[in-house]
């Protein structure tokens, strides 16, 4: 981290103007020439940012360049918020919108994907955009947060929604809002009955923690139980100011948990992540998901094989404290939601023993009971009430209320109708031909 003053672009700025977090967002790195004056920039990167074709924005505050090192093009702090040209590259798998957010969204800017809860996007602005952001399709677009009405017909659904009981809301970032206009939203929300839980998406803490202020605390304090999910990816980014800024979030009894994603070259490596995690649990942040880079177009180059994140899991797992371990997972590309991925534990399974690996690699057994079915008394009214809300799938299943789960596309239906319509009508009639080759064309 280097000292602000010691920037000629920063020598005369006031500390008053430096901890002012609107100072920090106006003054926001946007151009090649203002950036050239905080680090060397080589001509790959100038390329880059000389042409318009890049689809995210560049943005970065002041404070988070600071803790870029001038001189190093492979430093973490750098490759999160620099752009690079390999950004124009689109790969085969790469999608516009990979987890089908806009497919499953009932209302511009609020996304139902699964049974009880949903994302809530109330503003398209960064702090600083980070080059490999999922939702890059739309992130920095205009750069502001959405008007009331446009954030309203989105808590009207909500409203009519009785199932949502957890709201998530994210954007871009949310506490790049005037607390006016968020304490405005927090209070639309809370008025509904059947939210029990707001969540907060934020990466502020990380990229601009000057945001962190007693008034946002205490205005956010007011809505219990809200929870916090920061988003830090790398050891780098735990400075003092942050610590503070998160330390104050703890301070006002919001949970803290932590989001990051796996990113090539930048912590793709189980010591990076132990370090960050250590740290993030000194400042009372739960390590909550670490994300496998999502097939976003533009940011092929960012992500690692699955097996770099399983790896990762496998040091963490036994050899550090449990609540440094988080859920490796998988957005799944088309809408299907997080997909859990670990290493496997279990060696084998018989009728009644179960065969285990720890983290050092010993063998173990358990020993199941004789008579291992479900005592449950149960209590109906708990039982029924959450029945009722059940997100179906494999759980159905399981309950026995469901005796399958086809895909719509299964070869052995298809065979299936043919052979029916062939029963029905004898081949050598003309009607059957024609409809036997009909159906092929599908
Ligand atoms: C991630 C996400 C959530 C929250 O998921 P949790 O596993 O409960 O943290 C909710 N809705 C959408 C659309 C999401 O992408
Ligand atoms: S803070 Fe989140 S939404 Fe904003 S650019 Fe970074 S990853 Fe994308």
């Amino acid at each position: 981290m280097i000292n602000y003053r010691e920037v000629s672009l920063w020598k005369d700025v006031k500390p008053k103007e430096w901890n002012d977090w609107h100072w920090q967002l106006v003054n926001r790195i946007t151009d090649i020439d203002t950036l050239s004056r905080v680090i060397a920039l080589t001509p790959e990167e100038k390329k880059a940012l000389n042409d318009d074709l890049l689809e995210l924005r560049m943005a970065i505050t002041p404070y988070y360049a600071t803790l870029m090192d001038p001189n190093d093009i492979n430093c973490p702090i750098r490759m999160q918020a620099v752009p690079t040209s390999a950004e124009r590259n689109t790969a085969e798998e790469d999608f516009h919108d990979p987890l089908a957010e806009d497919r499953y969204a009932p209302v511009p800017g609020f996304v139902h994907r699964y049974p009880d809860r949903g994302i809530l996007l109330v503003t398209d602005q960064c702090s600083m955009y980070c080059r490999f952001c999922t939702r890059r399709r739309f992130a920095g677009e205009i750069d502001r947060p959405k008007s009331r009405e446009e954030i309203q017909a989105a808590i009207d659904y909500i409203e009519r929604t009785p199932v949502l009981r957890d709201i998530l809301v994210t954007g871009g970032d949310p506490l790049t809002m005037e607390d006016e206009n968020l304490e405005w939203l927090l209070t639309s929300l809370r008025r509904i009955p059947h939210v029990e839980i707001i969540r907060i998406g934020t990466r502020v803490p990380a990229v601009m923690p000057q945001r962190i202020t007693n008034s946002l605390v205490t205005m956010l304090k007011k809505f219990h139980p809200l929870w916090i999910n920061v988003h830090f990816n790398h050891p780098k980014e735990i400075t003092p100011h942050s610590a503070r800024a998160l330390n104050m979030l703890a301070n006002a009894g919001i949970p803290l948990g932590n989001q990051s994603v796996l990113l090539r070259g930048i912590n793709d490596c189980p010591y990076i992540f132990k370090e960050l995690f250590h740290k993030l649990l000194v400042n009372r942040v739960r390590p909550y998901y670490i994300y496998q880079c999502d097939l976003s177009r533009g940011i092929s180059h960012f992500r690692t094989s699955v097996g770099k994140g399983i790896e990762i899991i496998e040091f963490l797992r036994g050899h550090t404290t449990g609540m440094a371990v988080p859920t490796f997972v998988i957005d799944a590309p088309g809408g299907g939601g997080k997909i859990p991925v670990m290493p496997n534990y279990v060696l084998a399974q018989g009728e009644r023993r179960i065969v285990l690996r720890n983290f050092e690699g010993t063998i173990t057994v358990y020993t199941e009971p004789e008579n291992a079915g479900s005592h449950c008394h149960g209590c109906k009214e708990i039982c029924t009430r959450q029945s009722a809300s059940s997100g179906g799938g494999v759980s159905e299943l399981l309950e026995g209320s469901r005796l399958q789960l086809e895909p719509q596309v299964l070869k052995r239906e298809e065979r299936r109708h043919q052979w029916m319509e062939e029963k029905a009508q004898p081949k050598n009639a003309p009607d059957a031909q024609r409809s036997i080759s009909a159906s092929k064309d599908k």
